[in-house]
């Protein structure tokens, strides 16, 4: 086992590529170390990416979901929460808000249907979308695994990223968090990311920090994965139990939240540092832990923030974890703080802007 050492830090943050070794001594860093890791990953931020940020107005359509994730509040046996799908009419009002606002980019996001009536109803919204906004939006999906023809028919009416999270890189892993059946299958899930990518989609992804189980190997290994598969962008957010899940018995097991907070930091940093021009999101799970969690994660390498456009009457219902912030408050509310907030963190907003993926024109340009 290699010491860590802040000598160490210095030079493993002067190579040109991180090995598994690498990241998981970056993981273990003290604070000082630590330091020395944001203050390399927010100068590489700077230089790649420049002190925007581009806001993703997020609309939580639905919380109707026929998975069953171990981890999350709205699986389709947890019977608490309120049910909820937002008509047409009431989307394209929270679309408006966003495109009057000149957040120049939406993340529609809702629980996994599979079902023809579903699909076909986001095809036609993706189409009206595109007609109130001129197709000026930059327009998110993030609504499960779908087949080819599916995700095809969606990029075809307009939309240009799809948000698609692994949750973890580690087959094992994945059946501790996932039930092993045909809804919850890890190698179909790959393929859906890489039907994604062919498609020609900015493609995003995303982990878990802090699970059951998780150790620093998962984390580099996760690391690696994005890496070698190319990703355009990346959320990764602490995990945050929820007690009306399955995983929840397993919470004896977890590391304090302000640690699981810190290692979702540390992976930040050493993703900005691995992957200079990709778009990272800051997690609103950041924010449940620490009220500054997110202009953190600004700071030292994050680009891209999700302001809650979602009527807050069911915001309430969309809860994937507990804690979750900023349910209350109106979509006027939520952006007018984070601007200051951000602006605080060295940032500016990219507003009109769509602040696509730098990496994913990099990719498709070779
Ligand atoms: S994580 Fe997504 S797919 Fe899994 S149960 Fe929750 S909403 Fe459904």
């Amino acid at each position: 086992m290699i010491k860590t050492t802040n000598k160490n830090i210095k030079k493993i943050l002067l190579k040109k590529e991180l090995t598994k070794e690498d990241i998981i001594i970056l993981l273990s860093s003290d604070i000082e170390g630590r330091n020395i890791l944001y203050r390399k990953s927010a100068e590489i931020k700077d230089k790649y990416v420049g002190r925007t940020s581009y806001y993703r107005g997020l609309i939580e359509f639905s919380n109707i979901c026929s998975k069953n994730c171990y981890y999350c509040g709205i699986r389709r046996d947890n019977k608490f929460p309120v049910r909820y799908e937002l008509d047409d009419e009431t989307i394209l009002s929270a679309v408006k808000f966003a495109f009057e606002n000149k957040f120049a980019s939406i993340v529609l996001q809702s629980g996994e249907r599979n079902n023809n009536l579903f699909t076909k109803r986001i095809e036609n919204l993706l189409k009206k979308i595109n007609k109130l906004t001129n197709s000026q939006l930059g327009i998110t999906l993030s609504s499960g695994e779908q087949s080819e023809e599916i995700f095809r028919s969606w990029r075809d009416a307009g939309a240009h990223r799809y948000l698609l999270r692994i949750e973890t890189s580690n087959k094992d892993l994945y059946y501790k968090i996932h039930s092993n059946d045909d809804k919850h299958n890890f190698e179909k899930r790959l393929k859906a990311l890489e039907n994604l990518q062919k498609i020609g989609y900015q493609t995003g992804t995303g982990i878990m920090i802090g699970l059951p189980f998780q150790d620093y190997e998962h984390l580099s290994d996760d690391l690696l994965f994005f890496k070698n598969f190319d990703i355009d962008m990346v959320g990764m957010g602490p995990y945050i139990e929820h007690a009306e899940t399955p995983l929840f018995r397993f919470n004896k097991m977890l590391m304090p939240a302000k640690e699981r907070f810190n290692l979702t930091l540390k992976m930040i940093a050493i993703l900005r540092i691995m992957m200079k021009d990709i778009n990272i999101a800051a997690a609103t799970a950041l924010q449940a832990i620490d009220p500054i969690g997110r202009e953190k994660a600004i700071k030292i390498g994050a680009n891209i923030i999700m302001p809650n456009i979602t009527p807050s009457e069911n915001r309430k219902n969309y809860r994937l974890y507990e804690n979750k912030p900023c349910i209350d408050e109106s979509a006027e509310d939520c952006t007018n703080c984070l601007e200051a907030r951000i602006n605080i963190a060295g940032d500016n907003i990219g507003y009109g802007k769509r602040g696509d993926s730098k990496h994913y024109f990099n990719r498709i340009a070779l």
